[in-house]
């Protein structure tokens, strides 16, 4: 579950990343969060993802975080830009005291000096963390291998960002061709999961600063918060909107191609680039 807790960051669409880069003293969005939690917990073990929240005023945060740890079954992931404000005490001692995760969003030619100090400050704290990078061109990539190296960052994740002038990039080094398609070797398992649910999107839903809940941000919305239950809004899912079932052999030329169950999920990138293909197999 994703709460984007500051409106700057629903801009980007392809994964999760904090976009507030300046710091910020806001008031949080008022909407039935505890209430939609208390919902979930009567289901699973959640992941929480909380992006945007080191904007908020001091002790706004605090009664927030202090509501979610009432509760054991969560695994929360709070997301910070990398040029934002330093983790503050109080912010820290809460995230040590609920086991937090904490993701540092680092945009697209950061600059390293910044970023070296905040992996810096972070290393002296007990904080579990991680970096994720935003990458737009192999230069960003070979930015981001030389920080991690230097640093001796443990934990991190590159996501290539679609910016849309950078169609070349994706095509030399994210789109598959053949070769790529067969060496990946899919389990059985895996290729039954393809042929039934959309994995990357399965379970997942994002609520946005008004309330408004999505099973996908690059798809009309489900409803919203103070308006429909959990149950109503993962029934629209589930008989109306299926983003949860998006597959390959449903969509075009997907459908067409013999490697339908062979290639990963569609992913957000196939939204943000405008096409189902992102192979050399069907190039149009
Ligand atoms: S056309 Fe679709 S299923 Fe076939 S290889 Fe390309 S992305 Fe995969």
């Amino acid at each position: 579950m994703f709460f984007y807790l500051d409106s700057q960051s629903i801009s980007n669409t392809q994964f999760p990343f904090c976009d507030r880069n300046t710091a910020v003293n806001k008031i949080l969005p008022d909407f039935p969060f505890i209430g939609l939690v208390l919902q979930l917990l009567k289901s699973n073990k959640l992941n929480v993802h909380l992006i945007g929240l080191s904007d908020f005023l001091n002790e706004d945060r605090q009664i927030f975080l202090n509501q979610l740890a009432r509760f054991d079954n969560f695994s929360i992931i709070i997301y910070q830009n990398y040029k934002n404000r330093e983790i503050d005490k109080e912010l820290l001692s809460i995230i040590t005291e609920i086991n937090a995760e904490l993701v540092i969003s680092v945009d697209s030619g950061f600059d390293f000096e910044i970023l070296k100090e905040k992996a810096k400050n972070l290393q002296c704290t007990n904080l579990k963390y991680s970096c994720e990078f935003e990458i737009i061109s192999e230069d960003d990539f070979e930015k981001c291998e030389t920080f991690i190296s230097e640093l001796e960052i443990q934990k991190y994740k590159t996501h290539p960002f679609y910016n849309n002038s950078n169609i070349n990039f994706f095509e030399k080094n994210i789109f598959l061709s053949k070769e790529d398609i067969i060496e990946a070797k899919p389990t059985q398992k895996e290729i039954f999961a393809r042929k039934t649910i959309n994995q990357l999107n399965f379970g997942k839903l994002y609520i946005l600063p008004d309330g408004s809940v999505y099973s996908n941000l690059n798809a009309p919305r489900l409803g919203k918060m103070n308006i429909h239950n959990l149950e109503e809004l993962i029934l629209k899912e589930i008989y109306g909107q299926k983003n949860w079932f998006k597959l390959r052999k449903n969509v075009k030329p997907c459908k067409s191609c013999i490697y339908n169950s062979l290639c990963p999920p569609i992913s957000n990138y196939e939204y943000a680039i405008g096409k189902f293909n992102l192979c050399h197999i069907f190039e149009n």
